[in-house]
């Protein structure tokens, strides 16, 4: 079947003002399977157009925030309802197995719809005492007012979900929202778009703008009615955004890429430290922003940790996601693939070892192998730069301050394990180490009601929980003097 995708602007499907579009690829066989309209500056404005319109006396602007809420709890219900749909969608557009979408990406969707039709009634404002006005007593009181137009810029590696945790908080907040999803990855935000109609969300509240980021997502920063970027992606794009839309003073959240380490100790649980480095190596192909790509291993324990890491690699079964027993699809799409085989041979010229994969040669589809470096150390591309792939890099390490030192040795800060059943040097550990969020003997837990963001290059401001819809507010201070 030919996809033939369009904008989604107030309610109605649009094709590009000029009519260009772009192909959709499929990973597996590399052939073109439909295409999304290539938008334009003017697409843009005529999205951001309806989003405003909306902000500034339209429907959505009359809801208070138990209607907002609502509204939310029936969109959670119906992306429950089309789940299979969803899941599909996304793992076809990029290659991936649907069963990580479903039991991953899916349920915290939906968690996070259902969290924020919470915060939506909770977004309250505060009364101040001060010492008053020139002699007279006044009472200062705040409120929280709806950022205004979002531009939500979206990745493609977990398109839906990633969507997601802009919406629910945004609109929790009142604002509206033009999404630029990636376009590798249009389909499950205009399916959302559609669901969301079919809630009762009024027409204009939630656009979506098909395209590249150097023509729609540049013109969403530049445009002078969008009040907040919020952008997930890499640190390149993210740093080209805060430069167009800082200096227009809109708000800019930017969740970034990652290096995450995974510290084994070597009185970790063996096969949990197994298992769980295998899992943040090789989930969704190691196409995750949180991937525990550098495995930090107590010497005491490294040769067996490392053997028992390629065996666990060398035995997942990689082809068609969609055919049984297959466990890896391809990586997402050409450029990524010449990346990952890049920084393979990369980490072989540099002096690493492979014990497991290596540069990959397939006849058709993306695909690489799951491939893990050793003897490897911290300053090599392979354990400082993010591949976005499937390959991780052991180092070993002597003592716990050692293991921190090189943890911290990262321009990224996003996430952390830690892997040890020493309760007192778990939380030591955790508390030294630089990241947005730290994992104990779990690889990155995910919940809607957990903030999830990084420090240092993985970027500025957090998503998830009340916060995150706090952080589509601004704070008004409304004073009155009160003379006796
Ligand atoms: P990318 O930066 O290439 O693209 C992300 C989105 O930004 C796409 O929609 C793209 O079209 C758009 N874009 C690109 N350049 C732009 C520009 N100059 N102005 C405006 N928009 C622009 O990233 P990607 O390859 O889609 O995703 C992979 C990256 O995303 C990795 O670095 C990964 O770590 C990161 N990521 C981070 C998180 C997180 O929560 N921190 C989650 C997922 C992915």
């Amino acid at each position: 079947m030919t996809e033939h995708l369009n904008h989604f602007i107030k309610g109605a499907s649009f094709e590009a003002s000029d009519g260009r579009r772009i192909n959709l690829v499929n990973p597996v066989t590399e052939q073109v399977y439909g295409s999304s309209a290539q938008g334009t500056t003017e697409d843009v404005d005529r999205a951001v157009a309806a989003a405003h319109r909306q902000l500034e006396g339209g429907a959505w602007s009359q809801l208070d925030g138990a209607q907002r809420g609502q509204l939310l709890s029936k969109l959670a219900d119906l992306v429950e309802r089309d789940t299979e749909l969803l899941a599909d969608m996304d793992a076809n557009a990029i290659g991936r197995s649907p069963i990580e979408p479903r039991r991953m990406d899916l349920p915290n969707a939906i968690a996070n719809l259902h969290a924020a039709a919470g915060w939506a009634n909770q977004l309250e404002g505060r009364t101040i005492p001060t010492g008053g006005y020139f002699g007279t007593k006044t009472l200062s009181y705040t409120v929280r007012e709806p950022v205004g137009v979002v531009g939500a810029i979206v990745p493609w590696n977990s398109p839906l979900m990633i969507t997601v945790w802009k919406l629910a908080a945004l609109l929790a907040a009142g604002c509206t929202v033009v999404i630029k999803p990636s376009e590798e990855t249009p389909q499950s935000a205009l399916h959302l778009a559609v669901l969301a109609q079919e809630a009762g969300f009024p027409d204009g509240v939630i656009n979506v703008v098909t395209g590249y980021g150097n023509e729609v997502g540049r013109a969403l920063c530049e445009h002078p009615l969008v009040a907040k970027i919020s952008f997930t992606g890499s640190p390149e794009a993210g740093r080209e955004i805060q430069r167009t839309a800082g200096v227009l003073f809109k708000r800019v959240a930017l969740e970034l890429g990652g290096k995450s380490p995974q510290i084994v100790f070597d009185d970790a649980s063996f096969e949990d430290a197994l298992r769980g480095c295998a899992l943040g190596l090789f989930a969704n192909q190691g196409q995750v922003c949180a991937a525990g790509s550098r495995i930090l291993v107590h010497r005491s324990i490294a040769d067996r940790f490392g053997a028992a890491l390629a065996d666990a690699a060398q035995a997942v079964n990689v082809g068609d996601p969609r055919q049984p027993g297959v466990q890896m699809g391809p990586v997402a799409k050409k450029a990524q693939f010449d990346r990952v085989n890049r920084y393979i041979q990369l980490g072989i010229d540099q002096g690493a070892s492979l014990l497991a994969g290596g540069v990959s040669t397939p006849e058709r589809g993306w695909f690489v192998r799951p491939t893990i470096f050793t003897n490897a150390n911290n300053a090599m591309a392979i354990a400082q730069d993010e591949i976005f792939g499937p390959v991780g890099t052991l180092i070993t390490f002597d003592s716990e301050e050692e293991a921190i030192a090189l943890a911290n040795d990262s321009s990224y800060g996003l996430a952390a394990t830690v892997w040890t059943t020493d309760l007192v040097r778990a939380h030591r550990v955790a508390a030294a180490v630089k990241a947005g969020a730290v994992g104990i003997n779990c690889w990155s837990p995910l919940d809607a009601n957990l903030p999830w963001g990084g420090v240092k290059t993985s970027g500025i401001g957090r998503e998830g929980g009340f916060a995150g819809a706090v952080a589509y507010t601004e704070e008004k201070v409304i004073t009155v003097l009160l003379p006796s």
